[in-house]
């Protein structure tokens, strides 16, 4: 099921302040209907917080939370209808996974069989059918996880709520459940609000993000709106490597900066010249305009990243090539390098 363009949820102007820090400030943001949306930024900007006024369990200082065009600010978690996924997990030890899942629906009363009918189909497409019977002491770390997702999916909430949903677990598991959870939010069509720290992470499973620094939104978009379009610094910072050459724009509109010029539109005065070290070309000496030297080389699998001295930048520029491409450059290398003006950007 794909996101549609009708936003389920409008988060309108809100503001919470803890006595003297302002947690969040005068956010504004739409999230549509079946959609994946990450919440994404450094620790302490504010993520949790928004997370927790959207559940209820803090009531905002400014603005309007609209569910369905809806204003719910003053319901109470129970009676909202979205769910919040809790990042300790908060399963009960002493139950089997059937009897987790089906907890939640009894306290609603539903008919047994109905329990039942939903529970069985949770647990499909959460993968947990063979695992029905043990308790939680007797999983894994990413099956437990499984049994929370699937224990706030059960009830079946407009919007799930996810608080660093992935945290507890290892690099390896932690991609493997990406792919799941990205999988499993598409199969019961169900619009998921994620809030992570880690940029990778946003990129891999979200439809759309929002970036928030200091309880400000800094940008709203897809990974790769975000991505090649930052909107600021520090985003094109936070979001993927960047290189930053700081230069000026001279009155006839080129970007120029010691031994580099870039034909990068912008106002005449002091300006940053952002590129992503995929976007920067290299060569034999000689062959580009800007003349460098190798200083030091990351190997990562399918690529390696060359670290380049170049006079363009007080720190070595960072150049990502196919490993299959790396041919023999060594550490001390003298090359040659280009950058695309369509694929950067300039911060002034
Ligand atoms: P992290 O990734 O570290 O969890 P976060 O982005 O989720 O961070 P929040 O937990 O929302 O950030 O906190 C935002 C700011 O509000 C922080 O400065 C935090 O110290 C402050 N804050 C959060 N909750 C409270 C509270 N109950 N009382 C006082 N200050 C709080």
């Amino acid at each position: 099921m794909n996101a549609s363009s009708n936003p389920i949820l409008r988060i309108e102007g809100v503001g919470k302040a803890f006595g003297p820090v302002t947690a969040v400030d005068d956010v504004t943001l739409d999230i549509r209907e079946n959609e994946f949306f990450a919440l994404l930024g450094p620790s302490g900007c504010g993520k949790t917080t928004l997370l927790r006024m959207l559940a209820g369990f803090e009531s905002p200082n400014a603005g309007r939370i609209l569910l369905e065009g809806k204003d719910i600010s003053p319901l109470p978690p129970e009676k909202r209808p979205l769910n919040l996924m809790f990042q300790s997990y908060a399963l009960f030890p002493h139950m089997t996974v059937r009897q987790n899942l089906s907890y939640g629906l009894e306290m609603e009363r539903l008919a047994r069989t109905e329990i039942h009918r939903r529970v069985d189909e949770t647990m499909a497409t959460t993968d947990l059918t063979q695992f029905a019977d043990r308790k939680p002491e007797q999983l894994s770390g990413g099956q437990k996880q499984r049994v929370a997702l699937a224990r706030a999916l059960v009830k079946r909430p407009k919007v799930l709520l996810l608080d660093e949903p992935l945290g507890a677990l290892d690099k390896k598991l932690r991609e493997k459940m990406q792919l799941e959870l990205k999988r499993m939010q598409n199969e019961v069509g169900i619009t998921f609000i994620i809030v992570t720290h880690d940029q990778e992470e946003a990129l891999v499973m979200a439809d759309r993000m929002a970036i928030l620094k200091d309880g400000r939104l800094l940008q709203v978009g897809a990974p790769e709106d975000v991505y090649e379009r930052p909107a600021d610094r520090f985003v094109a910072n936070f979001i993927g490597v960047m290189n930053f050459i700081d230069g000026k724009v001279g009155v006839d509109g080129l970007f120029a900066a010691e031994g580099l010029q870039v034909k990068a539109s912008g106002n005449a005065g002091s300006a940053t010249l952002a590129v992503r070290p995929e976007n920067i070309v290299i060569g034999p000496p000689g062959d580009l305009p800007v003349s460098g030297a190798i200083v030091d080389i990351a190997y990562h699998g399918l690529d390696r990243v060359l670290h380049v001295k170049t006079t363009a930048s007080a720190t070595p520029l960072q150049v990502r090539i196919p490993a299959s491409g790396a041919g023999n450059w060594k550490i001390g290398d003298a090359l040659s390098l280009k950058i695309d003006p369509a694929r950067c950007r300039l911060f002034q």
